[in-house]
């Protein structure tokens, strides 16, 4: 009798080890993340012509993610692709790179490799040397490992913007900086939102790395972006209005109350709202990256001299 009690305790306890790791990711009724427009809009009043034209973007690899570690409980299908794209953000006579993927080197340690592309990343590498300011939306190394391995550190580490918590935080140390590299960089402190150039805002989502942050972009023309980064890397979070598994979390140090709230956030004013103007943008979700390119919002290709 007592043995039939200590087996069936355990294989309650691994079942709901299980269920925890894999099943459990609710969003939250009513979200605590907000983002004040009106003040982020307010931070772009210069005249039209100092605003910037387009966005450009530019794939440097590719990969797949199996779907359990997407949505918390999707054990539906085959997984999802995923892209790792720079942006560039082109201004009259200057240009903003957002988003500066990993090397080789870096991708090849990561799990759920597809394809490389090293001239897009010889590309991407014209383009910093090019660009005015260098920023990615957090301090993971598919985000800034193309700075910290570049071969021109030299020349456009004084272009890059890091934030104390991205200097700081625990996962900046994946991109492999040279030691005395991060050292050289003041960090860019701001509460809440900060213009970084004209028509660009930061706004702080600390979640998915202390240091994430939201990057909003108004254009000439009147279109706005926002770009939300790593909240979700595809869409299908939008579908199943779940959370990452903790499994997937933990492996990154998330915070999973902000990262629910986020998402809960993004899903009523953007995806649930016909309203809505201003375009989301994740930085790795093929789908609505293409669905972008062929509406004309976002232009593929890097504009170089
Ligand atoms: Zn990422």
């Amino acid at each position: 009798m007592t043995v039939v009690i200590i087996i069936g305790s355990g294989i309650l306890l691994i079942s709901l080890f299980y269920y925890i790791l894999f099943f459990t990711g609710n969003w939250p009724k009513k979200a605590d993340f907000n983002i004040q427009f009106d003040v982020v809009r307010n931070l772009c009043k210069v005249s039209k012509s100092e605003l910037p034209q387009s966005i450009n973007i530019l794939t440097i690899a590719t990969g797949k993610l199996p779907s359990w570690a997407v949505s918390a409980g999707d054990f539906s299908g085959s997984g999802y692709n995923i892209e790792f794209p720079c942006f560039q953000i082109v201004y009259e006579n200057k240009s903003v790179i957002v988003e500066v993927p990993f090397n080789k080197y870096l991708y090849n340690k990561f799990s759920f490799k597809q394809n490389y592309f090293q001239d897009s990343f010889d590309l991407m590498q014209k383009a910093l040397l090019e660009a005015d300011i260098i920023i990615p939306t957090h301090e993971h190394w598919d985000h800034l490992g193309g700075i910290a391995q570049s071969p021109n550190l030299n020349e456009i580490i004084h272009k890059v913007i890091l934030t104390p918590e991205q200097i700081k935080g625990p996962t900046i140390v994946d991109a492999e900086f040279p030691n005395h590299f991060l050292s050289q960089i003041s960090p860019f402190e701001y509460k809440d939102y900060s213009s970084i150039a004209p028509g660009i805002v930061l706004i702080k989502a600390p979640g998915h790395s202390v240091g994430h942050q939201f990057i909003y972009i108004q254009l000439q023309k009147g279109r706005e972006f926002l770009f939300t980064g790593d909240v979700v890397w595809v869409n299908r979070n939008f579908e199943t209005c779940k959370n990452r598994p903790w499994i997937a979390s933990k492996k990154r140090l998330e915070n999973r109350h902000q990262i629910s709230h986020q998402m809960k956030y993004l899903y009523d004013n953007f995806v649930d709202n016909k309203n809505q103007k201003i375009v989301m943008v994740s930085t790795h979700d093929p789908k609505q990256h293409k669905e972008y390119i062929d509406k004309g919002y976002i232009n593929e290709g890097l504009n170089l001299n």
